[in-house]
């Protein structure tokens, strides 16, 4: 298992950690400045400032991405809902390419409207089999491009309206559906959040194996917890026990960055973006 305490060559910042404190290009200038050599940005932040902007600015400083945020959303109870969402799935892959993203994170997304306040229907095996229908379309164009796609299993508790995929088990059946040859273009985004608390996770971080692990998000569950969507604790804040999980992603093959993710609307989203990121840094060598 790689030693993260001496230095943070594997740590890398999802955007969305600053996002309330700093704009992209804020946030790019922060990472380079400590020697944070990569991060994963959301594309409303990349709207913000400009996909050429952003390609520019992460060259000069040489900041590279560990995933892009994200494609998905799959679900849509018309015809041309399903549609769209496929050209936007096309949209957030050519993004993840021109910024040279490793990959592109899918929320694979739930029942449509849910997430608005109105679900447009209730049928969540519906929804799945729209998620399998849509990434098996998606995949044909990823393939073209060169971009691999991390489902990324969210809790439970997102069911409803981000994401009905909320098992690593879930998302690895939809892999080996719809991947069957393992062909390094499908895998998984392991979210520390999302699947801490599965009694399956060590067995299925085993089964992906390395090709299929894609990304690793790391953050902590706290207790009580007081926001279901943006209540993230900082590593070493909470309950997860991120070293061992790590552990269990190296040997499975993984080799890739630690990707700070914190939604926090209570607590970090209100510190500095300097302080925030210097703790991320401390906690990576300490915790992750
Ligand atoms: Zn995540």
């Amino acid at each position: 298992m790689r030693d993260f305490s001496g230095d943070i060559q594997w740590l890398s910042i999802n955007t969305a950690t600053v996002r309330k404190q700093w704009t992209l290009d804020q946030i790019i200038e922060g990472c380079a400045r400590r020697g944070i050599r990569a991060i994963s940005p959301w594309r409303d932040q990349v709207a913000a400032i400009g996909l050429d902007t952003t390609a520019r600015l992460l060259k000069e400083t040489g900041v590279g991405l560990s995933g892009y945020c994200r494609g998905g959303f799959f679900p849509a109870s018309t015809a041309q809902g399903l549609r769209d969402a496929l050209d936007d799935n096309r949209r957030a892959i050519d993004e993840a390419k021109t910024l040279n993203a490793p990959c592109t994170v899918l929320v694979v997304g739930a029942l449509p409207g849910a997430l608005a306040g109105k679900a447009e229907y209730k049928d969540i095996s519906l929804a799945r089999s729209q998620v399998q229908d849509g990434i098996a379309a998606t995949m044909d164009y990823a393939r073209e491009v060169g971009m691999p796609l991390a489902i990324e299993p969210l809790h439970p508790m997102q069911a409803a309206d981000r994401a009905c995929v909320n098992t690593m088990e879930q998302a690895l059946d939809l892999c080996d559906a719809i991947d069957p040859a393992r062909t390094g273009m499908l895998g998984v985004a392991v979210d520390a959040y999302h699947v801490w608390w599965d009694p399956k996770l060590a067995s299925q971080i085993a089964r992906a194996g390395g090709k299929r692990l894609l990304a690793w998000h790391v953050c902590d569950w706290l207790t009580p917890t007081r926001d279901l969507l943006s209540d993230r604790g900082m590593m070493g804040d909470g309950v997860i026990e991120l070293r061992k999980i790590r552990g269990w992603m190296e040997d499975a093959g993984y080799a890739g960055f630690a990707e700070v993710e914190i939604f926090s609307e209570q607590d970090w989203w209100l510190r500095p973006g300097d302080e925030v990121l210097d703790t991320c840094m401390a906690r990576h060598r300490s915790c992750v």
